[in-house]
């Protein structure tokens, strides 16, 4: 059986075709897996008779197992996906006034092991497939639908950041068509500009995603120089932070936005003193070099603590200390306001299960089953307090 969710809409018309009917069919069935979340190919009703009995035997629409979901006091919600094998993933969404994000982990792991990173601290498991990336949006989108209540036309997720495990642009392949059916009009129909990808700086990738896909890019900087970034992204040993910004800058030429976004994780006593502040500074303006500097935005996280990093977080006066010196270079500086970390969902929290889970997968024990433990039964206001996201039409 095929899962219908591995193609975007090219690969589905592709699909179509290998089942001896026409592509333009393609756009009908996109619409009803990724406009209606509708599964079940009899239930197509205007699709051709032929189709829809081939699909029957032939493909699915397979959703995610949901291992848990856990609602935090703020309103996030954290679902974990078990994708088998031992390891889970983990999908955040975090609901605003204005809008509903969705952070999205794009591999079980990751290899490129940042030291204040917990998903790094655990190790590289595998890529995720294309259908396991874009099922983490389906459910996410089609649970909540339901859930509010929301009328044909609106929207539950409306930006989706590509910040969850895993990193990105080394699981590319999978991740174009993920993107691309993000972004499809008869697909979820979000623009460029709410659909952002965060890396920590894979070079010849960030070149390839302003070619395929120029969505929205965040790239992880944490250090104002080699020495120290070599410590805490071991990546750039391999591509420097040179290297990075010009990638960075050839990026701009096609990117939705007419900056990029920096993150910065705040990490006391080892990249927050004001003179580190100062060398950013210097180092996006580009100062005493005519073609260097980046037109930026910085985003500063408060460094959310795991026990195995030995890292602490910024006092918040050293937070407030280092924007202060970015904003006034003139460089627009914000910082991250942290959620759901009462559920462990913040940033670089994703996956404490999924490291016992590993570590029993590679002692060649039988993982244990997946606790099914839905804390959430209803909808989320009724069970929280707090107030659902509010619904947000779709411009489409
Ligand atoms: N691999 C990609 C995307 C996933 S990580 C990347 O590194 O960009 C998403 C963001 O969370 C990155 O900016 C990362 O640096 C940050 N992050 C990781 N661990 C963190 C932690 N413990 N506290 C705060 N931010 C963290
Ligand atoms: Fe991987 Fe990003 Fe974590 Fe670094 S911060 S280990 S790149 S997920």
């Amino acid at each position: 059986m095929v899962n219908l969710l591995q193609f975007d809409r090219a690969g589905l018309g592709d699909f179509c075709e290998q089942l001896g009917e026409k592509r333009f069919r393609a756009t009908q069935l996109f619409r009803w897996i990724h406009q209606r979340g509708e599964r079940d190919p009899a239930a197509m009703t205007d699709l051709a008779k032929s189709l829809r009995d081939k699909l029957a035997g032939s493909a699915v629409v397979e959703a995610l197992p949901v291992a848990s979901e856990q609602v935090a006091a703020d309103g996030t919600i954290k679902w974990l996906f078990d994708v088998g094998g031992g390891d889970a993933i983990e999908t955040v969404f975090i609901p605003e006034a204005d809008r509903g994000t969705l952070c999205i982990s794009s591999q079980a792991g990751c290899a490129v092991n940042c030291r204040f990173c917990s998903t790094g601290h655990q190790g590289f498991s595998r890529n995720l497939t294309t259908a396991e990336i874009v099922a983490q949006l389906w459910h996410a989108e089609f649970t909540l639908r339901r859930r509010l209540g929301l009328a044909a036309g609106e929207r539950a997720i409306t930006n989706v950041v590509m910040m969850g495990m895993g990193e990105p642009l080394q699981n590319y392949a999978a991740l174009l068509p993920a993107l691309r059916t993000m972004l499809d009009d008869h697909g979820y129909g979000l623009s460029r500009r709410r659909v952002t990808v965060s890396t920590s700086g894979v070079v010849p990738m960030i070149d390839r995603l302003r070619d395929d896909c120029p969505v929205a890019l965040a790239v992880s900087l944490h250090a104002p120089d080699d020495a120290l970034r070599d410590e805490l992204v071991p990546l750039n040993r391999k591509y420097p932070i040179a290297e990075l910004l010009a990638a960075c800058r050839g990026y701009l030429a096609r990117a939705p936005r007419d900056f990029i976004t920096l993150e910065y994780c705040m990490l006391d006593g080892v990249n927050d003193a004001p003179e580190q502040a100062r060398a950013l500074l210097a180092l996006v303006r580009g100062d005493g070099s005519a073609d260097s500097g980046l037109a930026c935005k910085i985003n500063l996280i408060p460094f959310n603590p795991f026990p195995a990093s030995g890292l602490g977080r910024s006092p918040r006066e050293r937070v407030a200390a280092f924007a202060a010196v970015l904003q006034e270079g003139g460089i627009v500086t914000t910082v991250r306001k942290t959620r759901g970390d009462d559920i462990a969902a913040a940033c670089g929290q994703l996956a404490g299960e999924v490291q016992d889970r590993t570590r029993l997968a590679e002692r060649g024990t039988r993982a244990a089953p997946v606790r099914v433990e839905r804390r959430v039964a209803g909808p989320v206001s009724r069970r929280t307090g707090v107030a659902a996201p509010a619904p947000v039409r779709s411009s489409s």
